[in-house]
């Protein structure tokens, strides 16, 4: 079987992987020049976790990652407000967790690859002609690719999903977010190793210190604007302003435009996931949004899954269906929690923010905590557990 992918992020590498190791002919498409060096700290769990496990990647994971046992929610002077204690969610997953940066998890997926999987960077789809027994790939680069499988992993704004699936209305849930890394030693020493937010409502500023002495920032704030700024540096820095402590430092600090990532938060909900031979992984048809905290997670499992499902079948169609079927409860279950946790994520109101420093500082007594920690994770699926152990 030969196998196109469009798209090299975590579901379209981690897809490269599973098809190459099931026999599969395979050529991954990116749209970017290169390997992608910004991004923002990923909490990895749950299903990718397991897929990672299977695969025989988590050493590395945790040899790039980080380990960081707590979020502190600090005010203006940057005072300690209030503490999530991450080692308490960790120890819900039985400690199969790990933070690490996006680009740190590419890299690690890319590693992985066989010498024989086609990656081609600065090569985007353009167009798709799909047969009944093949699908033919235009890329931007004038070449035409042929395969008996098309893997849409190109993301949220998926071009596949729009050539082969029309256009669909994203479920936006009335965030933006964006997220940078920039170096300044002042804020670097006031957040190494330590994840700290601003305690605050509507608007929301997170900082890392990554042990290369750069910091990793991410914002979020709500906003009912459908377009994205045209300026996104500007307007990080007008939005923003005001909140003290290390924070004007870093929206000072902030990198042009083309090194800031920035987005609507929302989720990508389909009717079906796969035509013909055309089908669709990772946040393309599943994206569950950064308050649910899991894509990466999921778009790694969903991989696994849908080389399984790939593999056992005779008739590529029975195959695409199983994934489905399989796979969609535990994104919608996913894409549910994390809209249930609006709220807590980013408070609209003073009192909301207060009920969630009392409800941290509740969580400190351990029945609390795992009550708490249980909230933030959701309902872990076991499927690519049960899947790794009948191989
Ligand atoms: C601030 C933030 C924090 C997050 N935190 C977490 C977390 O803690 N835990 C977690 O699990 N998840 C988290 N996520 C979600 C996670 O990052 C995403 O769900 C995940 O990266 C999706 O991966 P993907 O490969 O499906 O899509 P993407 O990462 O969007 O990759 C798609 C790729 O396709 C390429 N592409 C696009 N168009 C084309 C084209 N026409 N042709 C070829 N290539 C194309 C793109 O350049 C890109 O490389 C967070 C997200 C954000 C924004």
């Amino acid at each position: 079987m030969r196998v196109i992918i469009a798209g090299a992020g975590i579901s379209g590498l981690a897809a490269a992987e599973r098809f190459s190791a099931i026999g599969a002919d395979v050529i991954v498409v990116e749209k970017a020049p290169g390997p992608r060096d910004q991004g923002y700290m990923i909490d990895f769990f749950g299903p990718g976790y397991d897929a990672a496990d299977a695969t025989g990647l988590t050493p590395r994971l945790h040899e790039l990652g980080y380990h960081i046992t707590g979020a502190s929610y600090v005010d203006e002077k940057g005072r300690e407000r209030a503490r999530l204690d991450v080692e308490s969610v960790a120890d819900v997953v039985d400690r199969r967790f790990v933070s690490i940066m996006r680009p740190d998890l590419e890299r690690a997926l890319r590693d992985q690859l066989p010498d024989d999987v086609d990656l081609r960077y600065g090569a985007a789809v353009t167009d798709v002609v799909t047969g009944p027994d093949d699908v033919t790939v235009r890329l931007s680069t004038g070449d035409t690719v042929r395969g008996d499988l098309l893997i849409g992993a190109d993301g949220i704004h998926s071009t596949v999903r729009r050539l082969v699936f029309g256009d669909v209305e994203l479920r936006y849930l009335g965030f933006h977010t964006a997220a940078y890394v920039f170096s300044d030693p002042t804020v670097h020493a006031a957040t190494r190793n330590r994840f700290c937010l601003t305690d605050t409502v509507n608007r929301q500023l997170g900082f890392y210190g990554l042990r290369d002495g750069r910091v990793a920032t991410f914002a979020v704030h709500r906003s009912d604007d459908l377009n994205r700024p045209s300026d996104p540096r500007a307007a990080l820095r007008e939005i923003y302003g005001g909140l003290g402590w290390v924070t004007s430092r870093a929206l000072a600090a902030c990198p042009p435009p083309s090194q800031v990532y920035y987005d609507h938060v929302a989720q990508v909900e389909l009717p079906h996931w796969s035509k013909g031979r055309v089908v669709l992984l990772g946040d393309a048809c599943a994206a569950v949004s950064l308050l649910a905290g899991q894509g990466a997670s999921l778009g790694m499992a969903g991989a696994f899954v849908l080389a399984d499902a790939l593999r056992d079948c005779d008739i590529v169609a029975d195959g695409l269906a199983r994934y489905e079927r399989d796979w969609r409860p535990v994104v919608t279950e996913a894409q549910r929690a994390g809209r249930s946790a609006a709220n807590w994520f980013l408070p609209t109101t003073r009192a909301q923010l207060i009920l969630r420093r009392v409800l941290l500082r509740l969580a400190r007594l351990p029945i609390a905590n795992r009550a708490v920690a249980s909230g933030i994770i959701g309902k872990p699926s076991t499927l690519v557990r049960r899947l790794a152990d009948t191989k």
